[in-house]
């Protein structure tokens, strides 16, 4: 079967794998130079601590604070958008006990899935992505900061994840480079980081070796569809066939679907990373400042905020 993905970020690259495994014939487009982008500069953290989905109770009324203030983690520039308005609501609903109640243990064992996922091709890829079982600590600066993630840990208690409440001194020991003013924090045991740069291009360079196409800069505008089955995409580049079509394309995909005619509920975010290499101080422990929304990530020769 001939099977055409539309994006190379981590989704698409990791279904390319499994769809290869499977006997599958793949060609992954897509319209960047598969070099940069989210799944290039993301943190590479893998955290079945962050169970608690973002829409959860509180967080509206935080967010309506953050909302109009451009410096803010969670910013969202006011528009007159349909979509945004039906996310909008969508999210509201979310936010309500039951459903957050209900979406936690989903949330937790999808992300130990991954994790297993990430430990298998850990061993089995004949390169490195530098996987790191090192825990991650979540470092507050302040009291209020401290007492949710306290509560947070509390919950992960109860769903079975591992979480050590640190006070000061503890966290300091952990990770000297933190500052004075950490008031404590919290250690997950479980939770890993890795290079995102060194998975994408080693997984590309494996999956090219094991026959599967790349064709970069080439964007997917069009689906030709045939008695109700889809039978190709079309760009300005062309035309490719294929029995069937992934959309990974992140945080785009919604446009894609559009012209498919679904609506898929979701809303691009917007995350920054710098890199310095060499560190200026060397850490040991993947850290989230909590209270900042930054997440700081120990690489090989390297650390990386976002
Ligand atoms: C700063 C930052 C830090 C983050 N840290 C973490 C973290 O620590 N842990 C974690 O789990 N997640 C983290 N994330 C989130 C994570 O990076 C994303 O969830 C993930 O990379 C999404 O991967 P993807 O393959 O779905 O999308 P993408 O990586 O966005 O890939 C989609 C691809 O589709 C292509 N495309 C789009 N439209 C078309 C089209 N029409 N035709 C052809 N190609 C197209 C794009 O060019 C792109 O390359 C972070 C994100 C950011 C921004």
């Amino acid at each position: 079967m001939k099977v055409l993905i539309i994006g190379g970020g981590i989704i698409g690259l990791a279904c390319a794998y499994f769809l290869r495994e499977e006997g599958c014939e793949v060609t992954v487009v897509d319209r960047g130079d598969l070099a940069t982008g989210c799944s290039h500069g993301n943190a590479g953290m893998i955290v079945p601590s962050h169970f608690v989905p973002l829409a959860a109770p509180g967080v509206i009324r935080q967010g309506l604070r953050w909302l109009l203030d451009a410096e803010s983690p969670f910013y969202v520039k006011p528009r007159l958008d349909g979509g945004l308005l039906r996310w909008g609501w969508h999210f509201y609903r979310a936010t309500r006990p039951q459903r957050v109640e209900r979406a936690m243990p989903i949330l937790r064992d999808l992300s130990l899935l991954s994790k297993r996922l990430f430990q298998d091709w850990a061993r089995e890829l004949d390169f490195s992505f530098a996987f790191t079982e090192g825990g991650l600590l979540m470092a507050c600066r302040n009291q209020h900061g401290l007492e949710e993630e306290v509560h947070t840990a509390q919950l992960a208690e109860k769903l079975g994840i591992a979480a050590q409440v640190l006070g000061p001194r503890e966290l300091a020991e952990r990770e000297p480079q933190l500052s004075d003013e950490v008031v404590g924090g919290v250690y997950y045991p479980g939770d890993a980081h890795l290079q995102p740069q060194l998975l994408l291009a080693g997984l590309r360079r494996q999956l090219s070796n094991r026959g599967v196409r790349f064709l970069a800069n080439w964007e997917v505008q069009d689906f030709e569809h045939d008695g109700g089955r889809l039978r190709a995409v079309v760009g300005e580049r062309g035309r490719l066939a294929a029995d069937e079509v992934l959309i990974a394309s992140g945080s785009w995909s919604p446009l894609l679907a559009k012209t498919l005619g679904f609506r898929l509920p979701l809303q691009a975010g917007k995350g920054y990373s710098i890199t310095l290499s060499p560190p200026p101080h060397p850490i040991r422990h993947a850290t989230s400042l909590t209270e900042a929304k930054v997440a700081v990530t120990p690489f090989e020769g390297a650390v990386r905020f976002g």
